[in-house]
């Protein structure tokens, strides 16, 4: 069937997203093989069309307006695993519509380790190399080989190396430098066969104290505290209606972090963030700023297992979550001096945010 005829006209996306908001798209192709892209291109183009690439929803706010151009949902399949090389790796590549969390359970069954502490998130393949997805202390970035893409400055499929993704916290070339360039087709991942699983963060080591827990073990604990979080997908757990994290953790300078402390009277906690930096957990900048878990606002809340997660109460409009959002980052801004950076992406929202928050160095 021709490209024009599978093109579907004001389809709604609230519920193509996790978070449940958002008008409609004016047009919206559920692309099902490699070929569709070129061809979904060319329609946007001959129309003057902007395109918006659609994974799983997980971590997008789509305004009440919607979107005024042709969005494409990555709808590709298909996952294939080699045989281990004689270090003992395989390599898995996996189309870029295959769920996350289905293919950490395949891998963690198949006993191959470098993405267990990753259960639960949830989202597309091709979603996770555009933020480097993570948790628990493992990135995708550390088990990345490739990223094969359609690159629309060029039209063509291109393959991209992990150190051409210049992969960083939350960061990568997608989201950055080559913004909207390229349309992640599938990821190619080395894993270990037989590894043991990652355990440093601090939840899990309290959790498995002095033992060596198999990969499933680390992938049941992980579940486990996600969902106590609300930060599993859960139909049943209204916290669970969210894109996540709303937003990142800022990385400051130690003396920024010294002059919280001392203004404060307490001490902040933190992570090192390289030479001369810290990060600053945003969830307890938020909730020393005056917004416990569980706060309303319209119908837009801070989740109530999770201060760091803004959800739909139920009938919530962008509009709630953007008026929730700018009141948090407000508070923030003015105790601490701090720009808290959204996470999530935002579609048919323009002006919403200063420039000064595309930074999260302060
Ligand atoms: C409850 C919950 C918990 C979460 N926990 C975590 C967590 O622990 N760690 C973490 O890092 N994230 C977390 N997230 C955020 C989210 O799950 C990830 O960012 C996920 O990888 C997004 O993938 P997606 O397919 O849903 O992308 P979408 O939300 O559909 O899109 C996000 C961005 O990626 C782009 N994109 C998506 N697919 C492609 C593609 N094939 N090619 C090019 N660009 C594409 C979109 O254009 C958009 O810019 C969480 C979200 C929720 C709702």
């Amino acid at each position: 069937m021709a490209i024009e005829e599978r093109i579907e006209e004001g389809v709604p996306l609230a519920g193509f997203t996790t978070l449940g908001v958002g008008g409609p798209a004016r047009y919206f192709l559920s692309a099902r093989s490699e070929d569709d892209l070129p061809a979904a291109f060319r329609f946007a183009e001959e129309r003057g069309l902007e395109v918006f690439v659609l994974g799983g929803g997980s971590n997008l706010v789509v305004s009440d307006a919607g979107f005024d151009g042709l969005v494409i949902k990555i709808d590709l399949n298909g996952v294939g695993f080699g045989q281990p090389d004689e270090d003992g790796f395989v390599i898995a590549e996996v189309a870029a519509g295959e769920d996350w969390d289905a293919f950490v359970a395949e891998c963690v069954s198949r006993e191959l380790a470098g993405i267990e502490c990753m259960s639960g998130i949830p989202g597309s393949i091709g979603g996770t190399p555009v933020q480097n997805v993570g948790a628990y202390g493992q990135e995708v970035a550390e088990t990345i080989v490739s990223v094969r893409c359609f690159d629309r400055k060029l039209a063509e499929f291109v393959l991209l190396g992990n150190e051409d993704c210049r992969f960083s916290y939350r960061r990568s070339i997608f989201n950055t430098s080559e913004s909207g360039r390229y349309v992640v087709v599938s990821v190619t991942f080395r894993l270990k066969a037989g590894g043991g699983p990652k355990v440093v963060y601090r939840d899990l080591k309290e959790h498995f104290g002095v033992r060596s827990p198999s990969l499933a073990e680390v992938r049941g604990a992980v579940l486990d505290i996600r969902r106590r979080k609300s930060m599993v997908i859960d139909p049943s757990d209204p916290n669970s209606r969210s894109a996540g994290s709303f937003f990142k953790n800022p990385i400051v300078s130690v003396a920024v972090h010294r002059a919280i402390a001392e203004a404060e009277g307490i001490e902040v906690p933190s992570f090192s963030a390289g030479e001369g930096l810290v990060k600053i957990p945003a969830a307890w900048l938020i909730e020393r700023a005056g917004f416990a878990k569980g706060y309303r606002l319209g119908e837009a809340g801070i989740s109530a297992n999770h201060s760091l997660a803004i959800v739909n109460l139920a009938r919530a409009k962008s509009a709630d979550i953007f008026a929730l959002m700018n009141k948090v980052r407000g508070a923030v801004r003015s105790r601490f001096g701090i720009e808290l950076v959204p996470e999530p992406v935002f579609l048919g929202v323009e002006n919403l945010l200063p420039q000064s928050v595309s930074e999260s160095v302060v």
